[in-house]
This record gives C-alpha cells, sequence and structure tokens, in this order.
C-alpha cells in the first residue's frame, strides 16, 4: 500500500526524478511497478495490467472511439549475479546492451531477498597490466563486482544468489543551467513517466477515444512486454514513448543522429524495427505546427522500441514511435533538457485530443 501523501508530486521533473531512481532492471520490474502503478492510478479510471509486469492507466473521453495506446517501458538495463568466487567477488551476465567502456569503476546496488548491498565494478587494475594490455579494453567478462566481504560464505550471508538482480547507481542530479538534469534509467522511466503526465493533462477534458496509458516490462531485452501489452489492450493506434539518441555532442556527424537537446521532441521516422506509417506521421507532424510545438526528426538504422512490436499486432496497429533526446543513454549518467520531456507532453496529449474515428480510419487506410 502507498501513502498517497508521501507519492504525491507536484511537477513532472519530481515525478521523472522518484522513478529514474528506482530500480527496476528487465524481468525484475515489480518494485518500480508498484511506485509507476501509485501515480498512474489516482490520472485513471481503472489499471489493467499484463502478465508480464506492464501496465496501463483507462481513461474513457468516448467509449465507442478507437482505442488509443501510448506507452513507455518500465525496465532499465542491469545484470544478474552468476557466480560467486571463494573470495565474494561476483560475476555477472548482462540484461541489456552495455558497453564495456562505460562500465569499469561504476557503482551499481546488488538486489538480494535480504536486503540492497552496494558494489562497485572492478577488473585487474591498470599497474599491473602489461604495456600491450593496456590499450586494449577490458572485456565484460572479465569484471567483477565488489560488495566489500572477506568471501563467498559472507557474500551468501547478506543473502547474495545467482539470478539476483544488480541495477546502476546514479542519482538523478541537476546540471549547471537548471534545464538538464543527469540520471541513470532515463531509458525509459522519460517515456514511463510521459504516459502518466498525459493522462494528468487530459483529467477533466473530453477527447474522441478510450486512452490506455503506461508502460511495458523488459524492453531491453527485445521489446518482449510489447507484445503482450498490446494483446492485452488490443488498440487501433498506438504510440511507443522512448529516449532517442541526442546527436549535439562533440564527435557527432550532423548525418548521424538528428537531433538536439532542448529543440523539441523527436519523431523516429525510421528505426530497426519498424517503418511507421506515413500518414501517422504526416498527422504528427502536422499537429505538432498546427499546435506550434517544436517537434524533430529521427532516425536509428539499428535498434528500436515496442512501436516495433505494436504495430505488427494482429492484422495491424499503425504506429510511431515519440521521445527525447537523450544524451549517453546506456549508462549511470544519461542526460536529457526538461523542455524536451514537457513539449512531447503536450505534443502527445493533443494527438490524443485528435485521434477521433474519422483521423484514426484515415491513419488505417494505409
Ligand atoms: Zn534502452
Amino acid at each position: 500500500m502507498f501513502d498517497r501523501r508521501l507519492h504525491a508530486v507536484t511537477t513532472s521533473r519530481e515525478l521523472i526524478q522518484r522513478l529514474a531512481d528506482a530500480h527496476g532492471i528487465s524481468g525484475f520490474e515489480r518494485n518500480v511497478r508498484k511506485l509507476y502503478e501509485s501515480y498512474l492510478a489516482p490520472v485513471s479510471e481503472e489499471l489493467i495490467r499484463d502478465r508480464f509486469g506492464g501496465v496501463v492507466g483507462k481513461k474513457t473521453g468516448d467509449a465507442s472511439g478507437p482505442k488509443v495506446l501510448i506507452a513507455g517501458h518500465l525496465d532499465e538495463i542491469g545484470m544478474v549475479v552468476t557466480h560467486i568466487t571463494d573470495d565474494g567477488f561476483l560475476y555477472f551476465q548482462t540484461v541489456g546492451g552495455w558497453w564495456s567502456q562505460v562500465m569499469l569503476a561504476q557503482r551499481v546496488v546488488v538486489h538480494t531477498r535480504k536486503g540492497e548491498l552496494m558494489g562497485v565494478i572492478g577488473s585487474k587494475p591498470p599497474h599491473l597490466l602489461t604495456a600491450e594490455e593496456r590499450n586494449k579494453v577490458v572485456k565484460i567478462q572479465d569484471m567483477y563486482i565488489d560488495i566489500g566481504v572477506k568471501d563467498k560464505e559472507e557474500a551468501e550471508s547478506f543473502g547474495v544468489r545467482p539470478g539476483d538482480p544488480i541495477s546502476p547507481w546514479g542519482p538523478f542530479t541537476p546540471l549547471a543551467n537548471g534545464k538538464y538534469f543527469m540520471a541513470k534509467a532515463l531509458d525509459n522511466r522519460l517515456g514511463s513517466a510521459a504516459a502518466v503526465e498525459v493522462l494528468r493533462a487530459l483529467q477533466g477534458q473530453s477527447h474522441p477515444n478510450v486512452l490506455f496509458a503506461g508502460a511495458t516490462a523488459q524492453e531491453e531485452v527485445g521489446l518482449r512486454g510489447a507484445q503482450t501489452l498490446v494483446h492485452t489492450v488490443d488498440p487501433d493506434v498506438a504510440i511507443a514513448l522512448d529516449v532517442g539518441i541526442a546527436g549535439d555532442t562533440p564527435g557527432m556527424k550532423k548525418t548521424e543522429a538528428l537531433s538536439r537537446c532542448g529543440e523539441g521532441p523527436i519523431l523516429l521516422i525510421y528505426d530497426g524495427s519498424m517503418i511507421p506509417n506515413t500518414r501517422f506521421r504526416d498527422f504528427v507532424l502536422d499537429t505538432a505546427a498546427d499546435a506550434g510545438l517544436p517537434v524533430q526528426v529521427e532516425y536509428v538504422s539499428g535498434g528500436g522500441t515496442d512501436a516495433g512490436k505494436f504495430h505488427t499486432h494482429a492484422s495491424g496497429v499503425p504506429s510511431v514511435s515519440i521521445g527525447f533526446p537523450t544524451r549517453y543513454i546506456h549508462s549511470h549518467s544519461a542526460v536529457y533538457h526538461q523542455d524536451d520531456f514537457d513539449n512531447a507532453v503536450r505534443l502527445v496529449a493533443e494527438l490524443v485530443r485528435r485521434l477521433d474515428a474519422s483521423t484514426v480510419e484515415d491513419i488505417q487506410q494505409y
């Protein structure tokens, strides 16, 4: 049971902070989902869950209108314990996409049945490597986690078991100018928070459809929860809310990643999991122009979002993916710009206000 007073949030930034600081790697979303539901429930008629860890809040604008699904994903990338050495160090399997270069010396939280343990990702120290070895990237298989125990028995006494989840530690932190924020798990607590904020923006308003807004589970391991959630909701159209790659950092080519932080939400025009419905794309761009909201387009040749599963459900569900330009995703310290989040919420709420039966029918006449 959650005390609503403890969970009353006043700003979208505060909601993002609480969700990003919560822990829940793919397959272990239970705790973050409980927290998430405490924000989703007050702005929904009812909560609908699949049997996989996904949840949506329902809001009926017009009961005879089309069904609209908007969803982020609750899981974050992490690891699971695979082996405890005799000396008490933990070897692990990565869960979701990790790049070895962002892992060493980072702090992690090991979640055991007896509680949470802090740890650090270690490797053989550079002082003891040959010059040749030092110029090579340390392989993930050669990394381990040090939780500060003397041996295996002591690690086990704290509850550590193979199969326990491990999540990054990286508290939500404001950066210099007050618009940029740094945190772990922005991929994709941002999208999950946006679904709640869209429901909140529509409170007391009518819309010509039935809205299902929430989040899937296990996106990072191959869009697994998108399949179960889209089956549960069976929508007429769907919007995945997820982070995009900001292209405004040093070393990026203008043609590689097109979006810049602070210049608006992203509409994906192509990714490795979906060729978006063109009419739906045009509807999003026209709505943004009409409402005076900024929007950027982006493409990713590899990777994908939950829309990759949404759009192939049943006989086809026209889908788009809308998100937020984000730096350093899949690391302990991702960075986003608050204006992009707020404008994404405004844009998606405006889309929901306009997705009536004839608009959806037009999008479906693809
Ligand atoms: Zn991701």
